[in-house]
């Protein structure tokens, strides 16, 4: 075992380094098919307004309030896609239906229920109100409106706003091309049988998931053995066409632990262990041309809390988004959490409500290879360092990885 030469970094720190030193990608013009989960690259300003025209949101006649109470003559009909073209003059009505546009001259929209109709003339109650029963041109979307902001999110509802004022692309983050690799001669693929001192690699489809959910895109490398120029061979020509280069295991201090020095002689090794736990061994370098590393800890739980904690902000911020981190919410207790020693530590709790509050359970032992301990987990929760420790009943603030 070599002493490892890194300081004990801050978690806090380490994540605000990492972010200093994560470039911003480029944009791209995508088709509206491919902009879900996508980040907007520019405010996305309404060219029109939305109606284009006064319609209609019941089926009734167009009318002048003004002729409340009297009979009036049916000049002919407004339908959605078919306008009257013609004017409502005083003791006229158009017949109108939802999404017909609102004739000139008339004010309002009286619906079918409350009218006598005969014939050709039609008789509307006493009291109308101007503007009522349809949707005001503009009404929606003023023209030059700013509609979402650069660094949103594109989902359904921005998706089919972007398509309302006649967008049919978009302006959208680059997406972070990821080059992920496993190490250890002791890994296997999945659904092999893993011999005496062998284990499984599910570092790496834990790995994938959490890097597709952050929106990147992944090449798999698969495993690389602990042996120095094997390791660097794979990672260099990896690195020609990725801008992420994602490791787990070979961070910690044992003499198979190849992944830091490589990263050393590659560029400069910003973060090299972290007051955390788990996670403790997470590396952080650049590597010149904007290329980023993270070297995960090889524990399953440790890779994926440090991908929480470090690397899902950077893959936002790389695609421009304007909001990093998870959602926070105060949670009520429901176990006392301690740190075991000087590292701040994330608990991993489910949530479920008593009355107002937020109540967080723990998963059981928080050993970093036990990843039932994260599986099921709504939230983590921040132990500072120290003894102290926060009591049961007491408030926390968590990191909320979903709402049950
Ligand atoms: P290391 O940091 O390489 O010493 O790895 C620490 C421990 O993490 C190993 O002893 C394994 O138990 C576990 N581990 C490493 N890589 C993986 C992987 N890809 N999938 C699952 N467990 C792993
Ligand atoms: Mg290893």
């Amino acid at each position: 075992m070599r002493v490892s030469t890194y300081p004990l970094v801050d978690a806090g720190e380490a994540a605000a380094l990492v972010l200093e030193h994560t470039p911003i990608l480029g944009s791209e013009m995508r088709p509206l098919a491919d902009c879900a989960g996508r980040v907007l690259a520019e405010d996305l300003i309404a060219p029109a307004a939305l109606p284009a025209d006064p319609v209609s949101a019941v089926d009734g006649f167009a009318v002048r309030a003004a002729d409340a109470g009297r009979t009036l003559r049916i000049l002919g009909e407004s339908a959605a896609g078919r306008p009257y073209a013609g004017e409502v003059a005083a003791g006229t009505a158009a017949r109108i239906l939802t999404g017909g546009v609102v004739p000139d001259g008339a004010d309002c929209v009286v619906m079918f229920e409350d009218v006598t109709a005969a014939g050709e003339s039609v008789t509307v109650p006493a009291a109308l109100q101007p503007g009522s029963n349809f949707h005001a041109a503009g009404a929606d979307v003023r023209a030059g409106e700013r509609l979402i902001a650069s660094g949103s999110a594109l989902g359904p509802a921005e998706i089919g706003l972007a398509a309302a004022v006649g967008m049919p692309e978009l302006r959208v983050g680059r997406r972070p091309r990821i080059a992920l690799l496993s190490t250890g001669d002791e890994l296997v693929e999945v659904g092999r049988t893993p011999g005496r001192g062998q284990i499984t690699d599910s570092n790496r489809w834990a790995l994938l998931a959490a890097l597709r959910e952050a929106g990147a895109e992944v090449n798999l490398l698969g495993i690389a053995p602990d042996r120095p120029d094997e390791l660097r061979e794979l990672v260099t020509r990896a690195l020609q066409d990725a801008d992420v280069l994602v490791t787990s295991g070979g961070v910690s201090v044992g003499t198979h632990d190849l992944v830091k020095p490589l990263l050393e002689s590659l560029g400069t090794v910003h973060v090299g262990r972290v007051k955390l736990k788990p996670g403790k061994p997470f590396t952080f370098a650049t590597l010149g041309a904007g290329k980023v590393a993270f070297g995960l800890p090889g524990f399953p739980v440790s890779s994926l809390v440090t991908f929480e904690v470090f690397v899902r902000p950077a893959l936002r911020k790389m695609q421009g988004l304007a909001q990093l981190q998870r959602p926070r919410l105060a949670v009520r207790l429901g176990f006392d959490a301690r740190a075991v020693g000087d590292r701040t530590e994330y608990h991993r709790v489910t949530l479920h409500r008593e009355g107002r509050d937020l109540v967080a359970q723990t998963t059981g032992s928080q050993s970093s290879s036990r990843l039932m301990s994260l599986a099921g987990a709504h939230a983590l929760v921040r132990v500072p360092p120290g003894d102290q420790g926060m009591e049961r009943g007491s408030f926390s603030e968590a990191l909320i990885l979903s709402l049950p």
